[in-house]
């Protein structure tokens, strides 16, 4: 007996087995697709390039520009990425460069355990991909067929028109996230489980199924990152510090707004923050680099400069025109915090050697990778907290580490 999909709790019917599609061009173009994880291990395998090589290596820079690109879109432009795209996919190098510079971001992403850069670069790519579906003519079907349990097509006599329809379950499934009378289904025709896709708001059926479909697209990114999220351990996240850096100071200058004290809580800081805060709070003098590894990282974490400004209140020489000044300076130019030798030489590390495991590691030679490696420690114990009350009979410890680049 052939059960339905939904009697198994899986609320997403995307065909367990999606259609082969063997066009580079298309697999290189939908890097996010099912199909494409062997595509782009066949790019990793065949062009010879690990993990520590699309960092390092000066003949990417190009794929890692794209990569960069693409992230730098999807936090500045919130609606999502521009779909229009500079590289040429007819070619080896084209498609490469496609298809790795998306593994690159998406990498960056993850190593950043930052839920609303990885929220914010997943709708960016879903936004992109739902652009990019609403005008493939040729691959449209089965791009649908990748994401939906099925799909039907009813041409309209006398044009080139096709009108879609989707299952009902699938349907009844994804509406929900969709604002608009459009997707209540009250309002669409359905006949015998087959919900039918009008033509409305300007968009004809295909890119009105194109955005049901990116629903879809935004559930299986999503959880493609918090499965890597969750094999990531604090050395492979390490290697990505400086792009994930780059990007976290992006997004915080893009959503100050939203950013303030959430992006890290007290027990993340590094003793060497703890302690600046700290002595400062309580009327102890903090030398020059102390104050100026303060601000810096204070504006690294994501902080306001309010907040950065209202560390310094208790300073015994404090001045608030000053210490505004200052801080508007180091915010303005981006400072980047000083590292741990720095800190070191500036005696401005309070850890001996034994004292804090995370700093005693060999791979330790910055306080934002602290900060990093305890967001990532917390967030792998709320979502292993999480699993664990969802189902209990799991049994602790099951969970296998490995390289995240094994799954791409
Ligand atoms: S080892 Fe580095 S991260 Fe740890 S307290 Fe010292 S300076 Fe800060």
């Amino acid at each position: 007996m052939k059960y339905p999909l939904d009697i198994l709790g899986l609320t997403m019917p995307m065909p367990l087995t999606p259609p082969t599609i063997e066009d580079e061009s298309v697999l290189a173009r939908y890097p996010f697709l099912p199909q494409s994880r062997e595509f782009i291990r066949k790019q990793l395998d065949e062009n010879g390039v690990s993990v520590e090589g699309l960092i390092e290596e000066p003949w990417l820079e190009d794929i890692r520009r794209r990569g960069s690109l693409r992230l730098v879109e999807s936090v500045v432009h919130k609606e999502g990425v521009d779909s229009t795209t500079t590289v040429d996919i007819s070619s080896d190098v084209g498609r490469m460069t496609e298809a790795l510079s998306f593994l690159h971001a998406m990498l960056v992403v993850c190593a950043s355990f930052e839920e609303r850069l990885l929220n914010r670069w997943v709708e960016g790519e879903a936004s992109r991909a739902d652009q990019l579906f609403g005008m493939d003519v040729n691959h449209f079907e089965i791009i649908a067929r990748t994401y939906l349990s099925d799909i039907r097509t009813e041409p309209i006599a006398g044009t080139t028109e096709i009108i879609y329809h989707v299952p009902m379950v699938d349907f009844l499934e994804l509406c929900p996230k969709i604002t608009g009378g459009y997707w209540r289904l009250v309002n669409r025709p359905v006949k015998q489980g087959w919900v039918r896709m009008d033509p409305a708001s300007g968009e004809n059926s295909q890119q009105r199924t194109a955005r049901l479909i990116k629903e879809r697209v935004r559930q299986s990114l999503t959880e493609d990152c918090t499965d890597r999220m969750d094999k990531m351990d604090d050395a492979f996240a390490g290697l990505f510090a400086d792009p994930v850096d780059r990007i976290l100071g992006l997004l915080s200058e893009r959503v100050s707004a939203e950013m303030p004290m959430s992006a890290a809580v007290r027990e993340d800081w590094p003793p060497c923050f703890e302690s600046a805060v700290a002595e400062l709070s309580q009327g102890i003098n903090v030398n020059h680099t102390g104050r100026v590894f303060l601000a810096a990282m204070s504006r690294a974490m994501g902080h306001t400069p309010e907040l950065t400004i209202s560390f310094f209140e208790n300073a015994p020489d404090y001045n608030a025109e000053t210490t505004t000044y200052q801080v508007g300076h180091i915010y303005e130019h981006q400072y980047t915090p000083h590292g741990c030798s720095a800190l070191k030489t500036g005696a401005r590390c309070p850890v001996s050697p034994g004292e804090d495991r995370l700093c005693d590691q060999e791979w330790m030679n910055h306080p934002l990778k602290y900060l990093r490696a305890k967001q990532r420690r917390r967030y792998q114990d709320e979502s292993r907290e999480s699993n664990s009350e969802e189902s209990p009979e799991r049994t602790e410890g099951a969970v296998s580490v490995s390289n995240p680049d094994d799954s791409s």
